[in-house]
């Protein structure tokens, strides 16, 4: 079968997402490859899919039993062979697998890292691999956040396995974390970065700072989202309990979850979370990795993130299945100070990365400028368009005005202290204050000094950071934060020309609610929706699945807006393959017919039309 009907008639797409067709004809010539791509930009498909259409079995290594398990649970849903070894089988459970292997059967096997190491010598002799994917590689390095021991061993592929592809694939965008995977796989191929911009996550700071007013602005949230799932982060343990228990007596169903809980009330946190019973987690950054849930609508920073890597992160859970995700973080200068007084108990370097980690925070919360394009520059990537149209700022934009004067000023300055000082330094500088570091560098004497003494002090910290982002000014992240000139900064001082920017957010006025996001606001039937919902509810729990595995919010919303009738026009609905229709389509179409008839409803013309063009793709064989 071709890929893109592997794409139809598995998954129910119609179309791949950028770099995932070049992956997959890579891994299919037989070429290593390293996948970077953010949370919810479709890595898994970049193995399924040479899986099904290569010959012999993919061999996929996970570091977690969990996602282990929603995977080969998802696939199974679609009609793909696929099991998973862990320490959780029995002998012979592996037996069967093994046996499957060996037969041809499966398309694709799970494994732990230690099962493949300890299996390699002869649960792997017998069987044909088509391939190997590394998932989560980040987990090699040390320094990625997840960093796993059993990892390091993976070397061994190659030598193993000579000449079978090895496919890395992770969300971690950082570029050390990056040359360790390839180093330690030995990875001969391409390295393929996709865009980490999430458009459809909506981005918003909100200034509530008090308990009070965060409890009050989350219930009335919550409760225009009924049914929503949603994770609430918060910086402690006691907050966590605090806030599921402030929800539960509004009648949501809330639980924390922390380090500090059993394992066991861990999983069972994770489980009711994954198959709908709980519609709120409370938890601290613990909550992390075996988040797989693809229909998380909101997540709320409850405290400030301490970095905008692990900010991204943990926004990155919402909307993994590109339907709407809003992300809402409440910041407060106080708690800001609050969190560097914590780290003066910790050594003098690691207190200098955090106090710089908190500072990019800061001035992610406190600026005017675009969200997603501050987000984006943070990992080195630059945003192209205007307005984003999905962050408050975007959303509520804030007038210009002219900062060439204020921008002259500052390059000059970085220019006089030689390149080799920090903003805080900078800004003192140019204000003209003789503080004990400027006067012992002697700096007092130079004659740039407090050359913006004139002007608005508020000025300095958004001239700045907006500097940073238009490329004028370089940060040294990996030597203190350091300001240096960039090759455009070095021009504007011989040739100043015109700088618009944005002053910063004066942290005391009120601006409501979370942008709304432009997703599916059209045609939508919001009463059939709910209703297949609830069908989705009861099926689910007919089968022990997640409900999400059954078929995804954005095909229900599709099913709510499209009114697909027979199995024919329900796989023209997106994430809707051949295997899906025939397992669960049938009740659905039935509902969606009646609904139709007893609502008089008159049914677009688009799915009949494209029904009608398109043959489908009902048979499928493995
Ligand atoms: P990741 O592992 O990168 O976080 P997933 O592989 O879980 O992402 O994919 C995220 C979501 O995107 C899933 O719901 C998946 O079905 C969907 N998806 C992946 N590829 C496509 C595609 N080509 N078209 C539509 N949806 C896709
Ligand atoms: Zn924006």
């Amino acid at each position: 079968m071709q890929i893109n009907e592997i794409l139809k008639s598995y998954f129910g797409y119609d179309s791949f997402r950028p770099n995932q067709e070049a992956i997959i004809r890579e891994v299919m010539q037989g070429n290593d490859c390293l996948v970077l791509m953010p949370t919810g930009g479709g890595k898994s498909l970049c193995y399924q899919v040479p899986a099904l259409a290569m010959e012999g079995t993919a061999v996929v290594i996970s570091p977690l039993i969990s996602l282990m398990h929603d995977q080969v649970e998802a696939l199974k849903a679609n009609g793909i062979p696929a099991e998973a070894l862990n320490s959780g089988n029995d002998v012979t459970d592996d037996l069967i697998i093994r046996r499957r292997c060996e037969a041809g059967e499966l398309k694709l096997l799970y494994v732990s890292p230690e099962k493949l190491l300890s299996e390699i010598p002869y649960l792997f002799s017998n069987i044909k691999i088509s391939l190997f994917a590394v998932d989560e590689a980040h987990c090699i390095s040390q320094w990625g956040h997840d960093f796993r021991p059993e990892y390091s061993q993976l070397g061994l592929l190659h030598e193993k396995f000579n000449g079978v592809p090895v496919m890395a694939l992770t969300a971690t965008a950082d570029k050390i974390t990056r040359e360790d995977i390839i180093n330690q796989l030995h990875l001969k191929g391409q390295t393929f970065v996709s865009s980490f911009d999430r458009p459809n996550l909506s981005l918003t700071v909100r200034q509530e700072s008090t308990k009070k007013e965060k409890l009050k602005f989350i219930y009335h949230f919550i409760a225009r989202r009924p049914d929503e799932a949603g994770i609430i982060y918060c910086l402690s343990r006691k907050n966590t309990e605090m806030v599921a228990e402030a929800l539960q007596e509004h009648g949501i169903q809330a639980e924390a979850y922390h380090a500090g809980l059993s394992a066991q009330q861990r999983a069972s946190v994770q489980e009711r979370f994954k198959m709908d019973q709980i519609e709120v987690v409370c938890a601290t950054i613990a909550f992390g990795m075996g988040i797989d849930k693809p229909d998380v609508r909101f997540v709320i920073h409850y405290d400030i993130p301490k970095s905008l890597e692990g900010y991204y992160q943990e926004t990155g859970r919402a909307g993994r299945d590109g339907g709407e995700g809003i992300c809402i973080a409440f910041y407060a200068r106080k708690d800001l100070r609050k969190l560097e007084k914590f780290m003066e108990n910790k050594p003098v370097a690691e207190q200098d990365i955090g106090r710089q980690l908190l500072q990019e925070t800061a001035a992610y919360a406190e600026s005017s400028v675009c969200r997603r394009k501050m987000l984006l520059h943070y990992f080195g990537e630059e945003y192209h368009e205007e307005n984003c149209h999905n962050c408050d700022n975007c959303l509520h934009p804030t007038e210009k005005f002219e900062a060439k004067d204020a921008l002259l000023v500052v390059l000059e300055s970085v220019a006089a202290v030689k390149e080799n000082f920090r903003q805080e330094y900078i800004i003192d500088f140019v204000k003209g204050r003789a503080t004990d570091d400027i006067v012992s560098h002697k700096h007092d004497e130079l004659e740039e000094f407090g050359a913006g003494e004139d002007m608005d002090a508020k000025v300095w910290n958004p001239v700045i950071r907006q500097a940073l982002i238009a490329g004028y000014l370089k940060k040294d992240v990996e030597n203190y934060g350091l300001l240096k000139l960039a090759a455009a900064g070095k021009r504007f001082i011989k040739n100043p020309e015109s700088f618009m920017i944005v002053a910063d957010k004066e942290f005391s006025d009120d601006f409501d609610g979370a942008p709304l996001s432009e997703h599916n606001t059209g045609a939508l039937d919001q009463t059939l929706f709910s209703m297949l919902k609830d069908l989705r509810k009861t099926v689910a729990k007919k089968h022990k699945l997640p409900p999400y595995v059954i078929f995804q919010d954005i095909s229900l919303e599709q099913m709510a807006t499209m009114y697909p009738v027979d199995m024919q026009e329900l796989q023209n609905i997106q994430g809707v393959g051949a295997g899906k229709a025939r397992r669960y389509g049938k009740e659905f179409c039935k509902l969606i017919n009646k609904y139709c008839e007893e609502n008089l409803i008159e049914r677009p013309e688009e799915l009949r039309v494209r029904t009608v063009a398109k043959k489908s793709v009902l048979k499928v064989s493995i």
